[in-house]
């Protein structure tokens, strides 16, 4: 069953995705959640099902014993001082 996207007004595919949240001060990963998934701007939809199965991972924290590395980042150049100031500018993309 499809739904029409709200942001883009696309009909959505549903498929598994893999989902990563903040549990606490943990980044998990969740795999194989069914979504439905915009085809046009990307934008995720979870049915009730999907989200009454995520809130049961969290509260019993019951993983499957797999886990796996993630690179960190540093947003500032290596050396650099200066701070972004994203409030002078005039293009502000966004993102999904
Ligand atoms: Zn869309």
């Amino acid at each position: 069953m499809s739904i029409r996207c709200y942001f883009c007004g696309a009909d959505t595919e549903q498929r598994a995705v893999t989902v990563d949240e903040r549990w606490d001060s943990r980044l998990v990963v969740i795999e194989g959640v069914p979504a439905e998934v915009c085809p046009q701007c990307g934008e995720v939809y979870y049915g009730p099902e999907a989200v009454r199965r995520l809130d049961e991972l969290q509260r019993s924290q019951d993983a499957d014993g797999r886990t796996i590395e993630i690179p960190v980042f540093t947003f500032a150049r290596k050396g650099a001082a200066e701070t972004v100031d994203i409030a002078s500018s005039s293009v502000l993309t966004p993102r999904s």
